[in-house]
């Protein structure tokens, strides 16, 4: 993860906008569908922008509810997270 990233995770911004997402979803990861105790779940950025950007300056839609164990697993396959932006519209269309 990039550095700037990482502080930017303590910030209330997006501690606001993780419990949204989490609400949102129902505190259910939407990978293995299990309802997880909210210390367990992560707010998921399907993409990140390229070049910088507050990680709370996305919208909703672009973040999915995770458990910490399927978010580890996607982290994994690193080459599914960094899609360019031109990604957003297919993204869109199929949710
Ligand atoms: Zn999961
Ligand atoms: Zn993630």
């Amino acid at each position: 993860m990039k550095d700037y990233r990482k502080k930017q995770y303590y910030d209330e911004r997006w501690k606001a906008l993780r419990w949204e997402v989490l609400k949102r979803d129902n505190f259910t990861c939407s990978q293995c569908g299990k309802k997880k105790p909210q210390e367990y779940l992560h707010a998921h950025h399907i993409f990140y922008y390229e070049g910088e950007r507050n990680v709370w300056d996305y919208d909703p839609i672009f973040l999915v509810t995770l458990c910490s164990t399927c978010h580890n697993d996607w982290h994994r396959k690193k080459e599914n997270h960094y899609l360019k932006p031109i990604g957003i519209r297919n993204m869109a269309a199929i949710r």
